[in-house]
């Protein structure tokens, strides 16, 4: 077990002797012990770490709904494919452990090794049947299941009673939703909006292997989905249908404009309660019904997602209002 101390306040104030800890638990035993010690609901904020203020927005939910607030970190090898990010994924486990104890968090999970996670004969694992054939899951064969998988385990190790997950995520979002429902598990889930930078890319770890020659046109993948939701969101008569093809080539003309995409992988047009593709969207009470628009894009090397939300989707999807 580690215990960091910071000093909040300088020698001179009369409350000098306040400080904040974090408890760091770098194993499964040592965090299902912290568990066990506290008798307070537990909020936790599941990551990779390579922190930004997207991650930080979903502890600060947790913070103000939760006495006590565990996040992990913990860079899940089985959500990644042969050929992926897994060993350049960005790494600065100090620096994470500092931002998140300057935020209040009381607890970071933090395994030391792949090893305390996944024992070498593991036999179980969490199928998420059908979410193979969404969009995100046919470019990303192995990634639900992984997510899926880790998730459960740690939501058994840490037992909160809610958990905090980023719009950024959507097909993550509904999965773990449907999980929680399925299994029965007791985690309340709540999904929070994605925190974008000043132009309007949305924060991402991944950010990091953006060149200083196409971060500067990044963000339009952001600009090419609000095309697509604004194509929608003209058509609010009630009893109007719009064709979702129409909405894709909304959104394909804007990401055309960028010679630096090197490669659109999918644009969606999908349900919000399950993620299949959808032709065409009606609108009813002045609003199109709901909707998911997202895409995946390259830029040289890089992948990047992102997602809007249409019509009724906003208020079903999203646990915490802008
Ligand atoms: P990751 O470390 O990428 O696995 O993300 C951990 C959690 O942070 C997931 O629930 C993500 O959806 C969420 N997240 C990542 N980026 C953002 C963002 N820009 N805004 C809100 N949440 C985010």
């Amino acid at each position: 077990m580690l215990r960091r101390t910071v000093r909040l306040v300088p020698f001179s104030s009369p409350y000098a002797f306040a400080v904040r800890t974090i408890h760091v638990a770098e194993s499964v035993e040592d965090m299902i012990q912290y568990q066990r010690r506290h008798r307070d609901q537990i909020g936790f904020v599941p990551t990779m770490g390579a922190l930004h203020e997207g991650h930080l927005s979903l502890v600060d939910q947790a913070k103000s709904r939760n006495e006590t607030v565990v996040a992990s970190i913990f860079v899940n090898p089985t959500q990644f494919s042969a050929g992926e990010d897994l060993d350049r994924y960005p790494r600065q486990l100090e620096k994470d452990i500092e931002m998140l104890k300057q935020r209040g968090v009381d607890c970071v999970f933090a395994p030391k090794s792949t090893a305390q996670m996944y024992a070498k004969d593991a036999l179980c694992h969490v199928e998420p049947a059908r979410f193979s054939n969404i969009m995100e899951g046919i470019a990303r064969p192995d990634f639900f299941r992984g997510v899926a998988t880790v998730v459960c385990k740690l939501f058994n190790i840490v037992q909160p009673a809610s958990a905090y997950f980023g719009q950024k995520d959507i097909s993550q979002c509904i999965l773990i939703q449907k999980m929680v429902r399925d299994l029965n598990m007791p985690v309340q889930v709540i999904i929070c909006p994605t925190v974008r930078e000043a132009d309007g890319l949305a924060m991402s770890s991944r950010n990091a292997y953006l060149t200083a020659s196409e971060r500067p046109v990044a963000d339009v993948l952001y600009r090419a989905l609000m095309a697509g939701k604004e194509y929608c969101d003209q058509l609010t008569a009630d009893g109007v249908e719009v064709d979702t093809a129409a909405v894709e080539r909304a959104v394909q003309s804007v990401l055309a404009t960028e010679p630096m995409v090197s490669h659109v992988e999918y644009v969606s047009i999908a349900s919000h309660t399950d993620m299949t593709e959808l032709k065409t969207l009606i609108a009813f009470e002045h609003k199109s019904a709901g909707a998911v628009i997202s895409s995946a894009i390259r830029l040289g090397n890089v992948r990047l997602i992102d997602n809007v939300l249409v019509g009724r989707a906003i208020d079903d999807i999203l646990s915490v209002k802008r």
